[in-house]
């Protein structure tokens, strides 16, 4: 079967004709129709992460072996299956969780495997979906979607359970304020999913206006341009008594955004940082104990919550936005495209 891999980090992808083993035990081949190019595949690709005083985290010190096929935002239908497979069977319309764990550590033990100590990812730490197959090694790994549009679902495996998973770690309760900071793919998706399950008042921010625009289409109460005068105020007079959000979701994560989300926090609050823009930031130490901020690192989601979320898309309550399709043979110019910020939404390989 023909994958689109990565040789070398920062080089073009190039088609591999690869040999898919027979499935075994709970395995699944899954045909793949449509496979996710996530901003994480980006860094993947370029084969690090910036962090303090710009020094590269190389993704090879942290377990990535080149070369590789990347991709974890699959769905396709089932191909076969290993003897032991019980739930699913052949042309059924699948998910893939990607984010899958050793089944051993203290966090896989209470169904964290997306935070696992030693990570076994699809499409990171084993072969993806940049692929026409791929191998998932358990069935409990695949979430039903039948009757569902396989471009718009895939990006639900990472880029909607992100959000979801951001979403649950604001602890937002009705009546409560919710900024949410940056409106790309994940800020939108995130305000719906705020949105269907907590109804808080959110305040969309953002640089970009017809940002703006699609975040108060999708259920935004109030946009706000972080460009604009006076803008920490402007933010703190949306808020109850204007002491600021109760809550804030940051899907930069840069140096900026996140001084200027600990300046606008209310007392009592949540920072949930998600992006992954890289850098590092300076924090002011005592106001942390003196406002009793909490800030937390939200990282994809779990495989129990997928099925929620799946359950939220069927409902119509949340839509994925998909903006671009690509052949295997274009990943690269998909990955370049992303990289120039030229794709809203998502982009779909279709292999
Ligand atoms: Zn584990
Ligand atoms: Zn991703």
């Amino acid at each position: 079967m023909k994958a689109s891999q990565v040789i070398k980090p920062k080089e073009d992808l190039q088609i591999k004709d690869i040999e898919i083993p027979k499935p075994k035990g709970r395995q699944v081949i899954v045909k793949v129709k449509s496979s996710g190019v996530c901003h994480s595949d980006i860094h993947v690709w370029q084969g690090g992460y910036e962090g303090k005083d710009g020094k590269i985290m190389k993704v090879e010190d942290r377990g990535v072996k080149f070369p590789l096929t990347m991709g974890h935002e699959i769905a396709g239908t089932v191909e076969s299956v290993g003897e032991d497979v019980s739930k699913f069977k052949e042309n059924q319309h699948v998910l893939v969780y990607p984010w899958i764990g050793d089944g051993t550590c203290s966090a896989c033990l209470v169904g964290d495997e997306h935070v696992c100590d030693n990570p076994q990812s699809l499409g990171i730490y084993q072969d993806g979906g940049y692929a026409e197959k791929v191998l998932v090694p358990d069935e409990k790994y695949l979430v039903d979607i039948e009757g569902m549009d396989s471009d718009k679902v895939c990006s639900l495996a990472c880029s909607g359970l992100t959000a979801y998973n951001a979403v649950k770690n604001s602890k937002i309760s009705p009546k409560q304020s919710l900024a949410i900071v940056g409106i790309g793919g994940l800020g939108l998706t995130a305000i719906q999913i705020a949105k269907a399950l907590f109804n808080p008042t959110i305040i969309a921010i953002d640089l970009n206006d017809d940002r703006l625009k699609k975040a108060s289409e999708v259920g935004a109460d109030y946009t706000i341009s972080s460009k604009s005068d006076n803008f920490l105020d402007k933010v703190k007079e949306l808020t109850h008594n204007k002491l600021g959000p109760d809550a804030i979701i940051d899907f930069v994560n840069g140096p900026k955004t996140v001084e200027t989300d600990l300046e606008i926090l209310k007392k009592r609050g949540r920072l949930v940082l998600v992006g992954l823009f890289g850098g590092s930031a300076e924090i002011n130490l005592p106001l942390l104990p003196m406002k009793n901020h909490t800030i937390i690192g939200s990282y994809t989601g779990r495989l129990a919550d997928l099925a929620d979320l799946v359950d939220l898309v069927k409902r119509n309550k949340v839509d994925p936005v998909v903006s671009k399709t690509f052949k295997l043979e274009d990943a690269t110019k998909a990955l370049n495209e992303l990289n120039d910020g030229n794709i809203v939404g998502r982009a779909v390989l279709k292999p």
